[in-house]
């Protein structure tokens, strides 16, 4: 029996993005420390059966249709193509495939993109937030932009499709490079999503200052190559269609113009806590559920219900009330 994940709003809910591992070969300024981060002991990650079962329930009894893989840096989890051939193999309650993606920095897609596809993976987001190489060192602390670029071409070549590039944008750091980022996804054929930058940083340097919004990111890119909103769909993206045919480009308008309205996303961390929203501040833990030989599924149904159950309203960004989430995004998974 299927029933609807839904919410005390009435959102109902498809979408569980899944963090294999907490580890990341970056170190991205704007979400992880350069130093002294604690990883999981291997015993606290979830295994691929675990995964596997958890995505299960969920397809199976909430009709949830779409995953995305992510961390960390999910690529650094070792024969994560075996992971992507299990949850490919998935089904909803009602009889359709799981829709399965990545998001990864790229920085190794070269040596994993074929075996991923021939697994089971359809879309890629790929991470990359300048096109400048000191610029690029200076955000991850590494000096691998050649090696990203090369792997958003890996993608494109074994077949991911689409293949999209997402920038976070800060101010005095990479605003000036909106326009340049723009024309990249243009010429390779990738579409580029701006990201406003959030408040999930281990360094807890955010400042709402820094965010450079929606409006400002549309109106630099506008100037240089006109561009007609496309009407919104249930993505968190804006987008915008290139008024001379090539392609669109997309806002994930975080801040200044949340989408928690329509959010259909549930996140589970790589030790199998599950939380409603990137900006929880409480998690349900379905490890120590499917650790349990007690549980059945439906105890792990029940659990994510849940949890789904009890979301707010929305992030509250911005307003009093807001409190910082305890981990960053690399911990949480973004
Ligand atoms: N390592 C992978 C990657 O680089 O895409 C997956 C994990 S990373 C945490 C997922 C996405 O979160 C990336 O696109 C990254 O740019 C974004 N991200 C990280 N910290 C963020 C923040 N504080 N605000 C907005 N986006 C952030």
């Amino acid at each position: 029996m299927t029933e609807p994940l839904v919410d005390s709003y009435g959102r109902v809910h498809r979408d569980l993005r899944i963090s294999v591992t907490d580890r990341c070969n970056f170190r991205c300024t704007y979400c992880m420390p350069e130093e002294g981060m604690q990883w999981l002991p291997r015993s606290e990650l979830l295994t691929f059966e675990e995964i596997e079962r958890i995505t299960r329930v969920c397809a199976e009894r909430f009709n949830v249709d779409s995953v995305r893989l992510t961390g960390g840096e999910p690529t650094l989890r070792a024969h994560l193509p075996a992971l992507v051939e299990r949850l490919a193999a998935l089904r909803t309650g009602d009889g359709r495939p799981v829709e399965l993606a990545l998001t990864t920095n790229g920085a190794t897609l070269r040596n994993h993109a074929a075996d991923l596809v021939a697994a089971g993976l359809r879309r890629v987001n790929v991470s990359l937030d300048t096109l400048r190489r000191d610029r690029f060192v200076e955000l991850t602390r590494r000096d691998q932009l050649d090696r990203v670029l090369d792997g958003i071409a890996a993608a494109q070549e074994a077949g991911l499709d689409p293949v999209k590039v997402n920038a976070v944008v800060m101010r005095g750091v990479n605003d000036d490079e909106v326009v340049d980022l723009a024309a990249f996804g243009r010429e390779q054929g990738v579409t580029v999503r701006f990201i406003e930058w959030m408040p999930l940083d281990a360094d807890q340097r955010w400042d709402s200052s820094a965010v450079v919004s929606q409006a400002e990111i549309v109106a630099a890119i506008d100037a240089v190559h006109p561009l007609d909103p496309i009407q919104r769909g249930h993505e968190p993206a804006e987008r915008f269609a290139y008024r001379d045919g090539r392609g669109e480009v997309g806002v994930i308008p975080s801040v200044t113009r949340p989408f928690c309205g329509s959010c259909d996303r549930v996140r589970l961390t790589a030790e199998g806590e599950l939380r409603s929203c990137l900006f929880s501040v409480d998690e349900v833990d379905l490890r120590a559920l499917v650790r349990d030989p007690e549980a059945g599924d439906d105890d792990v149904a029940a659990a994510v219900a849940r949890c789904v159950a009890g979301k707010w309203a929305g992030h509250m960004i911005g307003q009093v009330t807001f409190v910082r989430p305890r981990r960053s995004m690399s911990q949480i998974g973004g």
